[in-house]
């Protein structure tokens, strides 16, 4: 258990309605999930381009929201699609669209989740739990960043590493993505006083420092619209009775 996961405080998050219901996340969630995420960026896009010019070039909000964009229309395009075909063509679509050192960081982060889910329907928190961990290490292959050195690492690690626990814990798919949305949202609050070793902030050396990293933000972003895509997908499954039962893996 690292530092960031004991400190992520339970007790905010929503108990689980039961894990038989709480653990089929399908195409559809994913598609839910790709959505939330496009409609947050383009709200944040002025404030992510905000942080970015404090330390960067000036570019990551309209960088993301060109990519989300993208991934958008080409997701959409396609009927029929298991979940982890959804999320290499978001990889493969955001490496085509966007430059800098976003396009391949998060291009990779979605190939990678979308190889560790493989063919199936429908999958469960350990699964996700799976896939996460596979998009952390695409972005630490590619980026070659630790935590600390105030990137997208310092929101991706303390997210995946409290949505591990909560799953140890005995927790559902909601409280685990929930906690992974709060350490999220902690780890990007505490790249602010960091000095950046990795990327164009580096650069600034000291000058970084008192900043919020613009990559962090954006990957806190993605955590808030899972937990967001996950509860709204279980209120609809409540409402309209279980989907289906039993392929929750
Ligand atoms: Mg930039």
């Amino acid at each position: 258990m690292t530092a960031a996961a004991a400190a992520v405080p339970w007790a905010g998050c929503l108990p689980g309605p039961g894990r038989e219901a709480a653990e089929i996340v399908d195409a559809a969630c994913v598609r839910s999930w790709l959505g939330m995420v496009a409609a947050r960026l383009e709200a944040e896009r002025d404030f992510l381009t905000q942080l970015d010019a404090a330390i960067g070039d000036a570019d990551h909000g309209v960088n993301m929201h060109r990519g989300f964009t993208a991934v958008l229309a080409r997701v959409g395009a396609i009927a029929e699609a298991t979940p982890g075909q959804l999320l290499k063509t978001a990889g493969r679509t955001f490496i085509s669209t966007v430059g800098g050192a976003a396009g391949p960081l998060y291009g990779t982060a979605f190939l990678q989740a979308g190889e560790a889910l493989g063919d199936v329907a429908s999958f469960g928190p350990r699964r996700l739990l799976d896939a996460l961990r596979a998009a952390l290490e695409g972005v630490q292959r590619v980026g070659a960043a630790a935590v600390g050195d105030k990137t997208m690492v310092d929101a991706l690690s303390p997210a995946l590493a409290a949505f591990e626990l909560e799953l140890r814990m005995g927790g559902s798919l909601e409280t685990a993505t929930c906690g992974a949305r709060e350490a999220a949202a902690e780890g990007m609050r505490a790249t602010i006083p960091l000095q950046a070793r990795k990327g164009r902030a580096s650069y600034l050396g000291p000058r970084s420092v008192g900043h919020q990293d613009p990559g962090a933000t954006s990957t806190a972003l993605m955590f808030a619209a899972l937990e967001q895509a996950v509860l709204a997908d279980r209120s609809q499954r409540f409402a309209g009775g279980a989907r289906r039962r039993g392929s929750g893996t």
